[in-house]
Order: C-alpha cells, then structure tokens, then sequence
C-alpha cells in the first residue's frame, strides 16, 4: 500500500511514498523528500555507518556530534545492559541512587574553576532552558527578582525549547513560533566574510561585538538583566568560531554589569575542542553551563547544566526542608544514561581521546584547507578542533531546488554522512578518527563538491 503524498518540486515527484514510512513525523526533515528516497542506516561500528543492505558510511558528523568515541562501543554496551538488568530507573526527586552523583561528581572535575554543581536533564534542549531558568530563579534567591532578561545571539542555537528558542538567533523559528517568551535581547553574531574568510581556528577579527553588550545594557538597565547564554563556538548554524579575545571580552562585561554568562557547551564540551570544555581551551569560565551529546557518547539520551559554587550555594540558603530549585525532570540522571555516562568518561580517559582530538586538530586542517580551499564552489571554510564548515555557492543539478536535497544524497552515494543546512556544509568527526580516514574525508567532500557545486 502506497500513500497520496508526492514529492513538489523534485524528481521525485512521481515516487510514491511507502506505508511503512508514513507514521514517523521526522525531526528537522524534510519528509515527503525523503521518505520519496530514504537513506536508512541499520548498524553502526566505530567510525562507519551501515546502510540495510550492507554499504559503508563513514562518519563524518560523529552522529550529531555527539558519537565521539564512535559508535557502539563495547564499555558502554556493557555498563548500559549491567544497569539495565541491575536498576533499570529511580527517581532522583526526593531518591537517590549512587551512579547519579559518581557520574556528577565525575564531570565536576572535569569542569574548569569552581564549575562544581550538576544539574542533569535529558537533552541539549532541556540544559538550555534549564540553565536560563536556574539564571533567573538565581536573582529571585539573591533578592534582585527584576533581573530576569535574557540576552542570546544572532545566529546562536540552543535547542528547540520556547527558552532555547527566544535566545537563539534563528530566523525561521521567529517566523513560524512568532513572539516566543518577552524579555529578550541580542547580541550580534561574529561572523563576517569579508573580514574572516578563510581564517582557520579563531579570526582575529571580530572581539569588539561583544562590546554591543554596552548597548544592550544601556537600552534595558543591568537590574533588569538576568543572563547572556552564547556558544563559545556556534556550532549548529555553520561554525563561527569566536573570534580572538571575544569570549573574555563577554566575561568581563558580564561582571563588569552583574549579569551571568551561559556558555552553552552541547556541541564543544567534552573534548569537541581539543579540551575537556571550550571555557577550559579559552581560560574562560562561565556561570553556567550547559552540556550534553557527548556525556554518554549519544548511547543515551543526557544533557545537564553544571554551575558555580556562588550560583548553586545562593540556592542553599533557606530552610533545610524547601526544595530549593523548582525544577526536574522525571528522567534526571536516568541510572542507564548514568551508566553510559560514566563508562564514556572512563573511555576518553582511557584511550586519551580529547588528547587525540587536540593533537589531530592542526592535521584536520590541513586536509580540510589544503584540499578544498580554491576549489570552484567554495566560498569559505571555517575550522575550529575537530569541527569544518564549508560554504558552498551554488548547485549545478538542483535548479530550483533546496540545495541539500541534491547534496545529502551525493554524500549518501560518495559514502559519507555530513551535515547540510542551507549552502553550508558541516563536518565533525569522532575523536577515534586517524590521519588516512582525515585524507579520505577531505576526499569525499572534495569528489561531492565538484559533482554538485557550480563552478564560481
Ligand atoms: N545547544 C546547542 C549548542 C546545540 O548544538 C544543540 C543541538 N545541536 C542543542 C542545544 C539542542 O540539543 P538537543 O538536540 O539534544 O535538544
């Protein structure tokens, strides 16, 4: 049995859509496409996907940058079915169980300065809106109720909550959810190309935007501002990595004004940078922040908001007996994402995998760079750890089209995943990655550009 549903605009067009894939509404995708042309992946081992019926994919995405330590490794299959078959869940509202504060205590060390506190939540999502509410409920404890403005960024992504949504800087979301939550502002995103392009790692140009903090501040008044949340490296909207000097400029003001700085580390904690966090790489130490896809390797969902001892110790003040932060979610610290957290702790620590990320970063580059810099299409490549953005002109077979229809699957078919969104392509592999699959990437992207992009 087929479905009504046609493919507009595609070649597609006249494929009908299997039953089988109508009941699931994917996530950020457009779906009549490609349920008209599916790309399936039914396994994964280390560095490669495998579609159904058998081809292998490299992973050039690390899953959503979250599979670091590539996939389905034997640790972390091992500690999630010892947890499952031992305490499948318990809840952490008024219970413990001992694997949620190991795995706490865990990434409090890792975390830089008096980043001491975990809070755990289950998605990057769920840290986002968390740590802007933990912002705000953080002057109501310290009496400065009026504080409650939050300020993002242009182009900054943090989830999809209506919080995540409101800072963010993505236009498509104020477009279709309107409004959002009242009570927010921006900062101007650091990407420019005229003055960047081609810059690898951090472009000098680009630290005084955060001086536009000053005009945010003397638009709303410090006492009614609670927070400012950034990347330290957009990541989701095409790598803009910060330009030098920009993030200790943000600190400085935030202190200067008595705001909390949000750094939201879900794509560059645990290692993506080449350091456990990118505040520990940039020697600055936010607030508050958020993490998660790396936590568990993506073997479970888990995301989290780690404090300072001054934020978490404002909430430890009143009476023993009031819960102090009105907030959780019934799989906080779920016992199997605990398990698979802790046991990818113990694998990058073993097999030294941020070590290896750092030390890979310059040959990541190069190949990057060296392959795919000149290249006719090529508009420019931001670099920054083990993370590439290509932005690429324009399309030669899809007239009309959305660029990444035509795009994903000539990676499909190259045997490569990569992320598309809109001209950009990104690139993110796992840590576990060697110098000949780095080659083979630069390759592949190199082969795919030059079969769909127009030459400049
Ligand atoms: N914050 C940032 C910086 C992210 O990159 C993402 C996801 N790419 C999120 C939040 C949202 O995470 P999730 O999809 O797990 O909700």
């Amino acid at each position: 049995k087929t479905s009504a549903l046609r493919v507009v605009g595609d070649d597609a067009a006249t494929t009908a859509i299997p039953n089988d894939l109508q009941a699931f509404w994917m996530p950020f995708t457009a779906n009549r496409s490609f349920k008209a042309r599916p790309r399936m992946v039914a396994r994964a081992k280390d560095l490669y996907y495998y579609t159904p019926e058998g081809k292998q994919i490299i992973d050039g995405t690390a899953g959503l940058w979250c599979s670091s330590a590539g996939h389905s490794r034997q640790p972390i299959v091992e500690a999630i079915q010892k947890q499952a078959a031992e305490l499948d869940f318990a809840p952490t509202f008024q219970f413990g169980h001992p694997k949620a504060f190991e795995l706490a205590s865990r990434i409090a060390a890792l975390a830089p300065g008096d980043l001491d506190h975990v809070f755990f939540c289950n998605s990057g999502s769920e840290a986002a809106d968390t740590a802007l509410k933990m912002a705000i409920a953080y002057w109501h404890a310290r009496g400065k109720a009026s504080k409650t403005r939050l300020i993002g960024r242009e182009r900054g992504y943090h989830g999809v909550g209506f919080g995540g949504i409101t800072v963010g800087g993505i236009v498509a979301n104020r477009r279709v959810y309107g409004s959002m939550l009242a009570g927010a502002d921006h900062l101007p995103h650091t990407y420019n190309r005229e003055k960047q392009a081609f810059s690898k790692g951090e472009p000098e140009w680009g630290a005084h935007l955060a001086d536009e903090l000053e005009r945010i501040v003397a638009l709303h008044d410090a006492s009614t501002i609670a927070a400012v949340m950034v990347e330290p490296m957009a990541g989701s909207t095409g790598v803009l990595p910060p330009p030098v000097g920009y993030l200790k400029r943000l600190r400085e003001l935030c202190d200067k004004h008595d705001i909390l700085l949000i750094f939201d580390e879900v794509i560059t904690g645990f290692g993506r940078l080449g350091a456990p966090f990118a505040s520990e790489r940039y020697g600055v130490i936010p607030d508050l922040m958020t993490f998660a896809k790396g936590v568990t390797n993506a073997a479970a969902p888990m995301g989290g908001v780690v404090a300072r001892k001054h934020v978490h110790d404002a909430f430890m003040t009143g009476p023993d007996h009031v819960i102090e932060l009105f907030h959780g979610y019934t799989y906080s610290a779920h016992p199997l994402a605990c398990a698979a957290g802790l046991a990818t702790l113990d694998l990058y620590r073993d097999e030294g995998l941020f070590e290896r990320s750092k030390a890979l970063e310059p040959v990541w580059a190069d190949a990057i760079f060296s392959k795919l810099k000149g290249q006719a299409g090529v508009l420019d490549i931001r670099q920054l750890g083990l993370t590439a953005a290509i932005d690429i002109e324009s399309w030669k077979d899809a007239p009309g089209k959305r660029a990444y229809v035509a795009m994903d699957k000539a990676f499909h078919d190259e045997g490569i995943m990569i992320r598309t969104s809109g001209d950009c392509l990104v690139v993110t592999p796992p840590f576990i990655i060697t110098e000949n699959d780095i080659a083979q990437i630069a390759d592949k992207l190199s082969n795919v550009i030059a079969s769909t992009a127009m030459p400049s």
